[in-house]
């Protein structure tokens, strides 16, 4: 795609140099996060979203949904790893996982490392757009390696309708979406948390990531952890570095019904020999920090 005749309503030109920025009127008005673009490789118009995927100069490739960054080659690591195995590592037995969303795939990546260590035994995984899939096997290939794995069942559907319908119960549900502007809006409502309720085993762990962060939004992120304790007994918020993420952090809430669950520790450690083969980002300290919040944000979430 030829950068000087395309048009799209995140991309400026500034003194020859091709920049995408990130902006949002209702999330975070008044500021942008911006990377400098090498080159577009692809843009389309699924049935669900505008899709953007471009390289950018020091961050890798990066997909773009609606105008928002869902990843890139350079700090993906960081949320897939701590989505992943905070809930895992903190259930003793995670058998059977659920992902919403997640069409990068890159939570499957992660996973498959405890189908490999004999953990986790399937994975289901609910995207609305299979063109996220197609085209992240395409230019994230990092990300996307697993897609095909036989452990994997993966189903093109709407999140929401799925769980609606299924009769299955499961250990772990990641809900991997995009933010609530476009298809995955029902996602942060207090319907969305007792549909997960009903699709968990008792014992089971549901994480989300929250669309918002402790900068952007404190009170959008009170109401958020409100919403899900009127569901869950157990709930958390925890927070992973992500300079591509606007403000850069993105938060997580993990949730369950079990009060005894000590969310915010791993019931289950791996050595560290262990931790250094299979993570980048993830360790059991980090898992603990992760909770920890600056002053004026623990006044206002009480983890
Ligand atoms: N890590 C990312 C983030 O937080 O920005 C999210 C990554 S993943 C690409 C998000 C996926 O959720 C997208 O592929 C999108 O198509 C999918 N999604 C959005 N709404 C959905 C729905 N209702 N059901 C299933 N998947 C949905």
């Amino acid at each position: 795609i030829d950068l000087e005749t395309f048009q799209h309503e995140s991309i400026f030109k500034q003194n020859n140099k091709y920049w995408f920025f990130e902006k949002s009127d209702d999330s975070f008005p008044g500021q942008a996060f911006g990377l400098q673009i090498v080159q577009i490789l692809y843009h389309t118009k699924s049935p669900f979203q505008d899709i953007l995927i471009f390289e950018s100069l020091n961050f890798g490739n990066v997909l773009v949904l609606n105008g928002i960054i869902q990843c890139t080659e350079k700090d993906e690591f960081a949320y897939q790893e701590l989505i992943t195995h905070l809930p895992i590592m903190s259930h003793p037995n995670p058998k059977k996982v659920l992902v919403i969303g997640g069409g990068d795939c890159g939570v499957i990546r992660e996973l498959i490392k405890h189908v490999e260590i004999g953990t986790v035994e399937s994975i289901t995984m609910v995207e609305i757009d299979d063109m996220v899939i197609k085209l992240s096997t395409k230019f994230l290939p990092e990300m996307a390696k697993f897609h095909n794995h036989p452990k994997v069942n993966l189903i093109i559907d709407d999140g929401f309708k799925f769980l609606k319908t299924t009769t299955e119960k499961f250990d772990i549900i990641i809900t991997d979406s995009s933010d609530p502007e476009g298809p995955a809006e029902e996602f942060f409502q207090i319907s969305y948390f007792k549909l997960l309720f009903n699709a968990l085993h008792s014992q089971g762990i549901v994480i989300m990531q929250s669309s918002e962060n402790i900068w952007l939004n404190l009170s959008y992120l009170k109401n958020l952890l409100k919403k899900a304790k009127t569901i869950f007994k157990n709930v958390k918020y925890s927070q992973c570095y992500m300079p591509s993420y606007t403000s850069g952090s993105l938060g997580l809430v993990i949730a369950t019904n079990d009060e005894s669950k000590q969310l915010m520790s791993p019931l289950r450690k791996f050595k560290p020999s262990l931790e250094a083969e299979l993570f980048k980002y993830y360790n059991s300290k980090v898992h603990e920090s992760s909770f920890v919040l600056p002053m004026w944000a623990q006044n206002e979430l009480k983890n």
